[in-house]
């Protein structure tokens, strides 16, 4: 029987209904599935290395002999690390292991066996090692023929040689049935399709090229159907582009990758091109008023910024934009000139952030610049008194009230706006998908009650300003952040020096102390920072209580208050304003204190088991201290048996301060998916794609997937009516 690309994998020779299961438990179900199952990485046999020969940073597998197989406990967690020892007849090398691949996968493993370990070589302090490598039982003669071998993820019951083979033949009896069924194929490895036989029909439904000539040509790509071929059998002239990822064949693949959700992206931006905003045509003249209030001036980049919001404001349709910017950049004040614009045009602006702390600090700081210009700010937060929040739904109904700051409270179903002009989201990482989503439709509904008096029949959404401090490379943002334009604050005001930043062991508590003391002595403050994990708030609690406890008991001669997310808003207030006035010298907290916290005179922070943080909240942290003219420091303090990936997130904070860097370093350890939040995955449901390493070929398909979309926004062209029946098909997978 000759198989196409829809033929069930059970009926390619070899596999049978047990094997077919298991595919099929990992998605794979038919010829196509398979074929689209691309290797992991490649081993290169052209020479046989040896364990001292290896350098970091190298794609490379070799033969080695098990020596042992063990696990460890890490810390306090009952967390497990596993570890196989290699050695050949040069040396040793240790593959590490966070989790196990699968049930049993050590097990399999014992002293002496000749084994293939292939991935990426890693150092460690100072010591070459594997981390989660694939490791394989070596077969006589099974892999030396050729030079370049595929590797595929390996999983219950099917081994990487298992699918290499399986993938041969799937390949090989299409290439026949492909001739057989075709008249005009001229050469054997062109696997071209025929369109005069209706038995080949599926297969050119698939491999048929959705991607126009225009396209293929500009980029100067493969067809599908030649980089499938290659993907699985690189050539042997390009081996080394093959290693690097970087050959043509891969360069289709992950084109195609990034093509599907740029054209996603493209389509829905264009759709909401369409829709109207609300008018604010009109400088507001009291922004000279308010910018001579400010203590300083503006930075390049901030202006810059405000010059594209105001422009966007202009513009009838809607905006949505992202202002990305280090911590203390300055995003607040330019938040608040788009406020100010809004307002003078007449409308309403809801100001959004994530905790009551700094829903209380942007408060005082309207109160300050923004009430001299007779524009009344309230306050709307879930701890207030019910009445209180009441008055402030009536003041947002009538419209009487112009400028709102506050947390979740704002899109809670009973709040309703007259004339809503403008949502700022601040920290929006910190906000889950669903919750932006609200607040957009509240923009709607706010409309709808006010039809026919103000915007006749038409839909109108208000502006979008959302703002984060957890800067990504630009490329990047544009596709994590999909239909948001972006703004970057690239620089920081004169005058901050960066943060000094140690790694210490708790052995040397007692030097970190003595230090702590010094600083305050000489008029400085600090903070001591402890984890809160959301699913052990209770645990944590006590954590920092004590902690605070024992730290006031240990630094008696000073002042040490303690703020936690349970407090009531009056004791946080209290906290807060006598941290800032100097009346507390050292402030116990848990990470309530991550976003926004603005006390220039603090400069040291300590935080405790740094190992429990992320990178991008370790950087946030970090971003509290640093901000006068006193020289600033950070101590990460760690246990000793932690995992080594939480050495290197330390490693990474003492390394940089530079928040673009610390971010581009937390997508490479925690991959994109969990980087960016569950919602936004379509970025994680690559197979190839590499969002750093392919930042080149992701500018090309948005490039493409734009151009499209400019000259058929509809994908209604003739020409373009298999790519818009793939994308509803695809479009699934991409946003489910
Ligand atoms: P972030 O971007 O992290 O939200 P903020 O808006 O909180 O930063 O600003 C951090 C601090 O820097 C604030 O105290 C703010 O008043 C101050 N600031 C903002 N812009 C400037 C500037 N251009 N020059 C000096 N200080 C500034
Ligand atoms: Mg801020």
């Amino acid at each position: 029987m000759s198989i196409n690309l829809q033929t069930n994998i059970q009926y390619i020779k070899g596999v049978g209904p047990g094997l077919g299961e298991l595919l099929q438990k990992r998605g794979i179900h038919n010829v196509s599935d398979l074929l689209e199952n691309y290797p992991r990485s490649y081993e290169d046999h052209r020479v046989s290395r040896s364990i001292t020969s290896l350098q970091p940073n190298e794609n490379i597998s070799l033969k080695a002999y098990v020596e042992s197989v063990s696990s460890i406990n890490m810390g306090r967690s009952r967390k497990k690390m596993y570890e196989i020892l290699l050695s050949d007849s040069s040396g040793k090398v240790a593959c590490k292991y966070f989790r196990r691949p699968y049930q049993g996968y050590f097990d399999k493993f014992n002293k002496g066996d000749a084994v293939i370990v292939s991935g990426k070589v890693g150092l460690y302090r100072g010591k070459i090692q594997f981390n989660h490598p694939e490791v394989h039982h070596f077969k006589d003669g099974e892999v030396q023929t050729d030079e370049l071998v595929p590797v595929y993820v390996e999983s219950d019951g099917v081994k990487p040689t298992k699918m290499r083979r399986i993938i041969q033949i799937a390949l090989n009896e299409l290439k026949s049935s492909c001739k057989k069924n075709s008249s005009r194929s001229s050469s054997e490895n062109s696997l071209r399709p025929s369109n005069s036989h209706s038995n080949s029909y599926q297969q050119e439904q698939v491999f048929q090229e959705y991607l126009p000539e225009e396209v293929l040509k500009k980029y100067g790509l493969l067809t599908k159907k030649q980089a499938i071929y290659q993907i699985h059998n690189p050539p042997h002239d390009q081996i080394e582009l093959f290693l690097k990822f970087k050959s043509e064949a891969q360069k289709r693949i992950i084109f195609d990758e990034f093509f599907w959700l740029e054209l996603h992206l493209a389509q829905k931006k264009s759709g909401l091109q369409k829709q109207n905003g609300p008018q604010m045509p009109e400088d507001n003249p009291q922004l000279k008023e308010f910018l001579k209030n400010l203590s300083f001036n503006l930075t390049k980049a901030q202006q810059r910024t405000y010059k594209e919001i105001q422009a966007d404001l202009k513009s009838p349709h809607p905006m949505h934009r992202l202002i990305q910017g280090d911590v203390g950049c300055g995003k607040t004040v330019v938040a608040f000139m788009a406020a100010l614009h809004a307002i003078g045009n007449g409308f309403q602006v809801a100001f959004m952030v994530p905790t009551e702390i700094l829903a209380e600090q942007h408060y005082k700081n309207a109160i300050k610049y923004l009430k001299p210009l007779g524009i009344d700010t309230r306050l709307l937060t879930g701890q207030m008194k019910l009445s209180e929040q009441q008055k402030i739904h009536g003041e947002l109904m009538s419209g009487h009230l112009r400028f709102c700051i506050g947390t979740h409270a704002l899109i809670q179903n009973s709040v309703d706006f007259k004339n809503l002009g403008l949502v700022i989201i601040d920290e929006q990482h910190r906000f889950g998908v669903e919750q932006r989503q609200f607040l957009r439709q509240k923009g709607d509904t706010s409309y709808s009650q006010v039809q026919k008096t103000q915007v006749e029949q038409k839909q109108i959404q208000p502006h979008f300003l959302v703002m984060t401090a957890t800067p990504i490379p630009r490329t990047l943002a544009m596709t994590a952040y999909g239909d948001l334009e972006i703004s970057s604050i690239d620089e920081l005001p004169e005058g901050r020096s960066p943060v000094i930043t140690r790694k210490v062991f708790e052995s040397k508590r007692p030097k970190v102390i003595q230090f702590l003391k010094e600083q305050i002595k000489k008029g400085r403050q600090a903070y001591f920072v402890y984890p809160l994990v959301e699913e052990s708030e209770k645990l944590n609690l006590k954590d920092a209580k004590s902690a605070h406890a024992k730290i006031q008991e240990e630094l008696s001669e000073f002042q040490v208050g303690l703020l936690h997310g349970k407090m009531k808003p009056a004791e946080k207030d209290k906290i807060m304003t006598d941290f800032r006035d100097k009346k507390l010298d050292i402030l116990v907290a848990t990470t309530v204190i991550e976003v926004g916290v603005d006390v220039s005179n603090a400069n040291l922070m300590i935080i405790e088991h740094t190992e429990r943080f992320g990178l991008s909240q370790l950087h946030q942290l970090r971003g509290r201290v640093g901000r006068g003219d006193h020289k600033s420091y950070c101590v990460l303090l760690m246990g000793y048996a932690v995992s080594e990936e939480a050495q290197q997130r330390a490693d990474i904070m003492v390394s940089t301060t530079d928040g673009f860097k610390i971010s581009e370093a937390d997508l490479e350890i925690r991959g994109p998916g969990e980087f960016l939040g569950k919602k936004q995955s379509g970025l994680s449901g690559f197979k190839m794609a590499h969002l750093l390493r392919d930042q080149e070929i992701l500018k090309q398909a948005r490039q493409a997937a734009f151009g499209i979309i400019q000259k058929d926004p509809g994908l209604k062209k003739q020409e373009n009516s298999f790519l818009s029946q793939q994308l509803k098909n695809r479009t699934v997978h991409l946003v489910g």
